[in-house]
């Protein structure tokens, strides 16, 4: 079984975080080291450690971190400019956290996608 992280804990509110949304499938809140204006993540309330261990079982709940990263990108008055929506995977893709998560980065010009 995979190994939870702090995100499993942000989830069911047993420590503090800036949380935006939540339903049954998702939540999303504040990065606590914000690259950007807006830094928000939204991830399944399920958890997934990586891409690699998505199943069609999760499309839902992964569909959902869109249509919430569409809510959100809006509430926060990014759409408009444009924002990026970034899922790290594994060491190479430098993810930090082994719960996946979408960023949702904006509030300013990004520039164009680097490796
Ligand atoms: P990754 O590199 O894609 O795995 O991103 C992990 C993100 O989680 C980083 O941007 C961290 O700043 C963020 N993070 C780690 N711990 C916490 C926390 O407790 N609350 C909010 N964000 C966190």
């Amino acid at each position: 079984m995979a190994q939870e992280t702090i995100f499993s804990k942000i989830i069911r509110r047993e420590i503090p975080a800036d949380i935006l949304y939540q339903d049954d499938l998702v939540t999303a809140f504040r990065d606590i080291n914000p690259r950007a204006p807006t830094h928000i993540l939204i991830v399944p309330n399920v958890l997934i450690p990586t891409v690699n261990d998505v199943e069609p079982e999760h499309e839902l709940a992964l569909g959902r971190l869109f249509t919430v990263a569409r809510k959100l990108a809006a509430e926060a008055g990014i759409a408009e400019n444009g924002y990026r929506l970034i899922m790290n995977c594994n060491q190479h893709g430098g993810q930090e956290v082994y719960h996946i998560h979408m960023h949702l980065v904006g509030g300013k010009a990004l520039g164009a996608m680097v490796a």
